[in-house]
C-alpha cells in the first residue's frame, strides 16, 4: 500500500513524485520504460517563464491566449504564467544548470509566437538537463519507490473511487498482472503523437494515460488539439527528429528550394507565426509546388553561435550526412504535442476521486487549440507542484485502505501471430490517422477514416 501512485517517468511524474515526498511517506514512481526515455528527455528548446524585468506575466498570459486561438481557459493560462518564475528557482535550486550569460544571468532564447525571449535552454538538451537532475533526486529519495519497466494497464476502482493501478512488470511478464494500492493516483503518461505515422514523439507516447482514465469513466477534453511541428528532419530512412523551434528563433530562415521564404504570405510573422501557422503554410506549400520537403537555412546565425546552442541538432544532422554551415536542412511538419486530455481542475483532480493528472496526459485548458511554445515542460512543474501542494491539504494522511481488489483481470500474453497482427493494425492506424485527421482536416476524410475504424474490414486503409 502506497500514499500516492505516481504513473510516469517524465518531467511531470519526476517533480511530481518529489513534491508529494514531503507531505507522503510512500510514494511510488511507475514507468513502463526507464527515467532515461520520455519526451520530456527529448526535449530541445527549453521552457518558458517570465524571469527577464522588462518581461511581464501579462505579456507570457497575452503570447499563450493568443496563439491558443481564443480556446485556452483564462485561470488555467493565469496559474500557469504566475507559477512560473516560483518554479524555476526550485529547478534551479535542485541543480538545473540552465545557460547563463558572462554576468551569471539566465540566458534567454525566443520561440514562436512569444512576444519577448523569455525561454531558458540548456543547450539545446534541455529536457535532458531536467530530466536527469530530477532523477537524481528521485533516485536518492527514501521516501519514492521507483519501479521500471511496469506497465500500467488500468486502475482499480472501488465504488467509483479510484484506489490504485493493475500493471504488469515487464521484466517478468509470466507473475501476471498485479495490483498496487493508493488513495491517490496521479496519471503523468504523457501525450500520444505516435498515433500519428509521422511524429516527433519517443516510442512510449502512446496516450496510455487517456484511455486508462477513459475506460474508468473520466471526462476527456479536446483530443481533436494536437500539434504539428512544422521542422521535423525529412531525409528518407531518418526518424522525424525534431529541429528545434529555437533555431527559427536565432535567426534560421523557412524557405522552399527557390529560396522563398513563404509562410510570410500566411502570417506576417513569418516563420515565427504560432506553430500551427507556420505547419499549415507548409503543408499547402508543398501540396501546390508538388515539393517533399522545404529547408530550415541556418547561414543568417553566426557559425559559432550555431556550434554554442546547437550541438545534439548539428550531431544529428552529420549522422544524415548534413552540414548546417553549409546545407540548409530539409524539413516537413509532423505531429508533436496533444494539447487534450484527461480533463481536470487547476489542482490536477479528474472527475474520479482520487484519480489526478499532470503534464501533457492532463488537459486543464492551458493551450487551447496551440500550445505556446515552450509552456509544456512549464506546465509540468506548475501544476505538479500545485497538485502537491493541494493534496497535502485535501489528502493529508491516509487511514483508508483498500478493499481485496478481486480477481486480476485477464491479459492474454500475445500469440506470436497476435503479435503481428496487432503490429499490422498498428502501423495501418498510424497511417490512417495521418492521413485523415491530420493537419488539415476534411469531413469527407473524416468520415472515411472513422468508416474504416468501425468496419470489420482491416485491410490497409
Ligand atoms: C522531440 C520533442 C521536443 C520537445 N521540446 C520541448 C521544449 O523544448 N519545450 C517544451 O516545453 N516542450 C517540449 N516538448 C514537449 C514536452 O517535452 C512534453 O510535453 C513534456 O515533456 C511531457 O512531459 P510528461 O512528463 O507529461 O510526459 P513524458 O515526458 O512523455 O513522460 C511520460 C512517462 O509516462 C510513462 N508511461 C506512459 N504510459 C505508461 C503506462 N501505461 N504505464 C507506465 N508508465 C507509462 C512513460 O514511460 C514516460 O516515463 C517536446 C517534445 C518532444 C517529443
Amino acid at each position: 500500500m502506497f500514499d500516492a501512485i505516481v504513473v510516469g517517468g517524465g518531467a511531470s511524474g519526476l517533480y511530481t513524485a518529489l513534491c508529494l515526498s514531503h507531505c507522503y511517506a510512500r510514494v511510488a514512481l511507475l514507468t513502463k520504460d526507464n527515467l532515461s526515455i520520455s519526451a520530456s528527455d527529448w526535449a530541445q528548446g527549453g521552457i518558458a517563464a517570465v524571469v527577464d524585468p522588462t518581461d511581464s506575466p501579462q505579456l507570457h498570459y497575452e503570447d499563450t491566449l493568443r496563439a491558443g486561438v481564443g480556446l485556452c481557459e483564462p485561470e488555467a493560462v493565469s496559474v500557469l504564467v504566475h507559477g512560473a518564475r516560483a518554479q524555476i528557482e526550485t529547478l534551479v535550486d535542485l541543480g538545473v544548470a540552465f545557460d547563463r550569460h558572462r554576468d551569471q544571468t539566465l540566458a534567454l532564447t525566443l520561440e514562436a509566437a512569444h512576444s519577448r525571449r523569455r525561454v531558458l535552454h540548456a543547450a539545446d538538451a534541455t529536457g535532458r538537463a531536467l530530466v536527469s537532475t530530477l532523477a537524481d533526486h528521485v533516485g536518492k529519495n527514501a521516501r519514492i519507490e521507483v519501479l521500471e519497466q511496469f506497465l500500467v494497464l488500468d486502475l482499480i476502482l472501488e465504488d467509483g473511487r479510484c484506489m490504485g493501478v493493475w500493471g504488469l512488470d515487464l521484466r517478468s511478464p509470466t507473475t501476471g498482472v498485479r495490483a498496487l494500492w493508493a488513495p491517490v493516483t496521479v496519471l503523468a503518461t504523457g501525450g500520444g503523437a505516435q498515433v500519428f505515422a509521422q511524429n516527433t514523439n519517443p516510442p512510449a507516447s502512446t496516450g496510455d494515460g487517456v484511455a486508462i482514465a477513459w475506460r474508468a469513466g473520466a471526462a476527456i477534453r479536446d483530443l481533436e488539439f494536437v500539434q504539428f511541428h512544422p521542422t521535423a528532419l525529412a531525409v528518407p530512412g531518418a526518424p522525424r527528429f525534431l529541429i528545434s523551434e529555437a533555431v527559427r528563433g536565432e535567426g534560421a530562415h523557412l524557405v522552399d528550394r527557390t529560396g522563398d521564404r513563404f509562410v510570410f504570405r500566411d502570417h506576417p510573422q513569418g516563420e515565427l507565426a504560432p506553430r500551427d501557422v507556420v505547419s499549415r503554410s507548409v503543408f499547402h506549400h508543398l501540396e501546390a509546388t508538388g515539393a517533399k520537403t522545404v529547408f530550415l537555412d541556418l547561414s543568417p546565425i553566426a557559425p559559432d553561435r550555431i556550434a554554442y546552442r546547437f550541438p545534439n541538432i548539428i550531431h544529428i544532422c552529420q549522422q544524415w550526412r548534413i552540414d548546417l554551415y553549409s546545407q540548409p536542412i530539409p524539413v516537413t511538419p509532423a505531429a508533436h504535442y496533444c494539447m487534450g486530455g484527461i480533463a481536470t481542475d487547476v489542482w490536477g483532480a479528474t472527475s474520479v476521486p482520487g484519480l489526478y493528472a499532470v503534464g501533457e496526459s492532463a488537459s486543464t485548458g492551458v493551450h487551447g487549440a496551440n500550445r505556446l511554445a515552450s509552456n509544456s515542460l512549464l506546465e509540468c512543474f506548475v501544476f505538479g507542484s500545485r497538485l502537491a501542494a493541494h493534496l497535502a491539504e485535501v489528502e493529508p494522511s491516509h487511514g483508508r485502505r483498500g478493499v481485496d481488489p478481486g480477481t486480476a483481470p485477464h491479459w492474454p500474453a500475445p500469440s506470436p501471430e497476435t503479435t503481428g497482427a496487432l503490429n499490422q493494425l498498428k502501423y495501418d492506424l498510424q497511417e490512417l490517422v495521418w492521413h485523415h485527421a491530420g493537419i488539415c482536416r476534411h469531413g469527407d476524410h473524416l468520415r472515411e477514416g472513422l468508416e474504416w475504424c468501425s468496419s470489420g474490414d482491416r485491410t490497409s486503409p
